[in-house]
């Protein structure tokens, strides 16, 4: 039987307290809803904090579809790891996304504000 997708996806959104792998901010799914007022943020900005299923190996490299390949990622992570040419490895993505953070480079301030009580490893 052909795997879903959707399960898997849904279960890395909960499995990760609904932050991002690569950045750790708070991510919405289905619709924003109240999510922009909940954390005092544009709703613009909030667009980009959209839940995303993100493939840890990429489909075209040989990554399938099991949960352990499967990570919840805001949008603009996702988008901004897979429009380079050769999109880095995952763990390669994760630890310069994290350098950019604390930089206080990788996000809008509203975005940085919000994660600046959660712990980046
Ligand atoms: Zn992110």
């Amino acid at each position: 039987m052909p795997q879903s997708l959707t399960k898997p996806r849904l279960a890395a959104f909960h499995r990760q307290g609904g932050r991002c792998y690569y950045c750790g901010a708070p991510m919405w799914l289905g619709r924003p809803d109240k999510f922009p007022d909940r954390y005092g943020i544009s709703v613009g900005v909030a667009a980009r904090l959209q839940y995303t299923g993100e493939h840890l190996v990429a489909r075209q490299d040989g990554g399938d579809c099991s949960p352990a390949n499967i990570v919840a990622a805001c949008w603009f992570c996702n988008q901004k790891r897979h429009s380079r040419k050769c999109p880095p490895s995952a763990e390669v993505y994760r630890q310069k996304v994290l350098g950019r953070l604390r930089q206080g480079k990788w996000h809008p301030p509203e975005i940085h504000r919000l994660l600046g009580r959660a712990t980046l490893k």
